[in-house]
């Protein structure tokens, strides 16, 4: 099932998520409904909150790359409870993001091009491992999302400014997007 995405200003998105247990209710169902919400949309990533749910849970998928990084080529997982450990700060990248939550908005964002993480899979296995480059960029955006982090608020105080009346309508509900929503108006 579809669901809509919950758009800048829902309060939702700025909640800190929650870790879940296996027994959470349809868990499954709800992991099933997010990778199908996250390819409608087109997006490479979408994070509990984003559906209204405070909890940690969140989908990556990142084969629509694998033209220019075949390691990607049928990438699509799903990450429980998922923690950033460490950053290793030695090496940042700039790169252009967007969100679904922020349909309109794409800014330059600096990360740490190499995180340390721990998630447990779809079976509840535990991994802890160091990921490097594009997946290491989009976990950064999804995570941050269960932190009540948007990328926006990564940005310079300049492009901050600069974004300002595309945020204010994103607030009053004036904007398009090709995928269903709930937004504050
Ligand atoms: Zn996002």
């Amino acid at each position: 099932m579809i669901l809509p995405i919950y758009t800048y200003g829902m309060p939702v998105l700025r909640k800190k998520a929650e870790d879940i247990t296996p027994d959470f209710p349809n868990l499954k169902e709800l992991i099933s409904d997010m990778f199908e919400t996250m390819y409608h949309s087109d997006g490479v990533g979408l994070a509990a909150p984003q559906i209204g749910k405070a909890i940690r849970v969140v989908v990556i998928t990142l084969d629509v790359l694998k033209d220019d990084f075949p390691e990607y080529a049928d990438f699509n997982r799903a990450y429980i409870n998922p923690h950033i450990l460490e950053y290793d700060d030695s090496e940042t990248a700039i790169s252009e993001e967007g969100c679904l939550s922020l349909p309109g908005i794409h800014e330059p964002v600096r990360r740490p091009t190499r995180i340390k993480v721990s998630y447990l899979d779809e079976d509840f296995t535990p991994h802890e491992e160091w990921v490097e480059g594009y997946l290491a960029r989009v976990m950064q955006h999804e995570f941050d999302h269960l932190e009540g982090k948007l990328f926006i608020d990564r940005i310079s105080p300049l492009r901050k400014q600069m974004s300002r009346s595309k945020t204010s309508n994103l607030l009053k509900g004036k904007f398009r997007c090709a995928y269903k929503v709930k937004s504050p108006k």
